[in-house]
């Protein structure tokens, strides 16, 4: 599709101005001052707020389709059932009922060092990490690259999971691998550039029997940004685990599939003995900072509590 505004909103963002979909994430960096230039409100855009299927089962859904209506779409529920979950789980149903898809995957770090206007880290025009050297229990376990603050995008993780591909108006298709780089330039929460404005997530078509979990692990209910969160998808079929999709959130600073674990699980019969040595698997290549070696410990119970919520107990 093409928007007839994009070339507009192009030249807008290049002089330092911001796309605006829900607004909740952009008007609290405007209330800290870490975004004053214009804002294009985006929210007009057409076509953008349905979510479509094809042929084949699958879904296209568009970029300023809400957070909540993901949630709660039962055909959602039934083809993406750990998508459904993720976006259920995540913030508070106000936030899910402003929020969209695009901005959910596009937000940017929680990292309090960026969010403090008297702090020049990397990703606000610095050359630093203050969070690497300071305070930084919540930061990352697997250290990718010179910013140490996890990616905050449940429902990246949460596509991740489900190969899913997005449309960028003017570039293409491109995989969530690809929306968020490999987390080695500390400047991006993402690739887009100024002004890019994603239009569509693409989902595979579904796959019958499949069974999803998500959990966080989280000191309170809700309103809050888990310091692990995990999205196991199986397939099992007599006695055997035949598909598995493992994404996880919170401990990189991008979204992070875990794909030793998965391949430790196939054709495994899908008992607690099983899912307890594949669990311990998502500490392999870990690398945290002083203040997170704790944290692996959470990323591996995280990884077993959501693979067991599957497996029979046995
Ligand atoms: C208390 C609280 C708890 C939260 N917990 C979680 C959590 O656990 N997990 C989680 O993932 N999130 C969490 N959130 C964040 C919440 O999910 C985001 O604020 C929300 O998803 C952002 O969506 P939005 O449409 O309001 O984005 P906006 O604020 O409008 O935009 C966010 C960013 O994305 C860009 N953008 C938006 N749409 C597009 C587009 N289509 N194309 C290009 N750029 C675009 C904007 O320019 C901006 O930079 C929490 C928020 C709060 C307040």
């Amino acid at each position: 599709m093409s928007l007839i505004i994009a070339q507009n909103i192009k030249e807008t963002a290049n002089t330092n101005g911001e796309l605006r979909a829900g607004g909740t994430d952009l008007q609290e960096r405007r209330r800290s001052r870490i975004s004053a230039g214009p804002i294009i409100d985006i929210r007009r855009l057409q076509g953008l707020d349905q979510i479509e299927w094809q042929a084949d089962g699958s879904a296209v859904i568009g970029a300023m389709v809400t957070i909540d209506a993901v949630a709660n779409d039962p055909k959602i529920q039934a083809a993406y059932p750990g998508l459904a979950k993720a976006a259920g789980g995540l913030a508070t149903p106000q936030i899910r009922l402003m929020g969209t898809m695009g901005g959910a995957l596009l937000q940017h770090t929680r990292c309090p060092f960026y969010r403090h206007p008297a702090y020049n880290c990397h990703k606000n025009g610095g050359d630093e990490c203050f969070a690497r050297d300071g305070h930084n229990p919540n930061g990352v376990v697997f250290d990718l690259g010179p910013c140490v603050y996890p990616h905050p995008a449940t429902l990246g993780m949460a596509l991740l999971a489900y190969e899913a591909e997005v449309d960028i108006d003017g570039v293409g298709r491109r995989s969530i691998d690809e929306l968020y780089g490999d987390g080695s330039d500390p400047t991006r929460d993402h690739t887009l550039e100024p002004g890019q404005i994603l239009t569509h997530i693409h989902l595979l078509p579904p796959i019958p029997q499949e069974k999803a979990a998500y959990f966080r692990s989280i000191s309170r209910a809700e309103a809050e940004w888990p310091i692990v969160e995990c999205l196991v998808r199986l397939v099992i079929s007599d006695d055997q685990i035949t598909f598995a999709r493992i994404g996880v959130g919170g401990v990189a600073n991008i979204p992070l599939r875990l794909e030793n674990v998965e391949q430790a699980l196939m054709s495994q019969s899908p008992g607690r003995e099983t899912v307890e040595k594949a669990a311990q698997l998502a500490a392999a290549g870990t690398n945290p900072l002083p203040q997170t070696v704790d944290k692996v410990r959470f990323l591996v119970n995280t990884v077993w509590h959501t693979l067991e919520v599957l497996s029979p107990k046995s």
